[in-house]
């Protein structure tokens, strides 16, 4: 099956995957990304509320204690460096960007708890940006159809970039997360049921 037609099977089932992470602008959608490492979305947007009810900008944010912000945030686990990482990134966008999030790619990265993942989507689920985070999910998938053989998150992002049109980055990236989650999970898994597999 070619990239294309897989590609054509993710648009008929999601036409429009919603952004799985509650938000409602670029700071709230960056700590959430940060939260939801090593933890699943659905929990995150159980926890999230409570804290952007208590601080919904950098500079209200790193007025918090750490204690607060961990006992908040407990439920998502690594919790004490996930509250370290909140308070850090606050008081950098505060004192370096002016308590706004960068639309920039290299300047999201140097931020603490932030990694090529967690930028990349900042940049293209707040600015619209082109990136194609690849995460567990879309490693599996894009291994599982073919689509690379990279033994690296940054090998298989460097190939789906290769063989998908930069338009369709940002969507794709969410329908194979959507596809993944409901028919592609780790273990076991169906190849007659499955819409892409079962016709490969
Ligand atoms: S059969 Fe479906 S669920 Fe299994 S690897 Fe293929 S796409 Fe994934």
């Amino acid at each position: 099956m070619t990239p294309q037609a897989i590609a054509d099977i993710l648009e008929k089932l999601y036409p429009a995957p919603p952004i799985p992470l509650k938000h409602n602008n670029a700071f709230e959608l960056l700590i959430a990304v940060m939260l939801s490492a090593q933890c699943t979305d659905a929990r995150v947007n159980q926890i999230t509320p409570k804290l952007f009810k208590r601080a919904a900008t950098p500079k209200a944010m790193e007025q918090l204690e750490q204690k607060e912000v961990e006992e908040i945030i407990k439920p998502l686990g690594f919790f004490r460096q996930k509250a370290r990482s909140i308070l850090e990134i606050s008081k950098t966008l505060e004192k370096e960007y002016g308590g706004e999030v960068p639309a920039s790619l290299e300047k999201l990265e140097r931020l603490r708890g932030v990694g090529h993942k967690t930028a990349s989507v900042v940049m293209c689920q707040a600015f619209g940006e082109p990136a194609f985070p690849v995460d567990t999910h879309i490693f599996r998938s894009a291994r599982r159809w073919g689509l690379s053989q990279g033994a690296s998150v940054e090998r298989v992002e460097k190939d789906l970039k290769a063989l998908f049109s930069i338009k369709t980055w940002a969507k794709l990236h969410l329908q194979i997360i959507y596809f993944s989650r409901e028919y592609c999970p780790a273990r076991g898994h169906c190849v007659a049921e499955c819409p892409i597999c079962s016709q490969l």
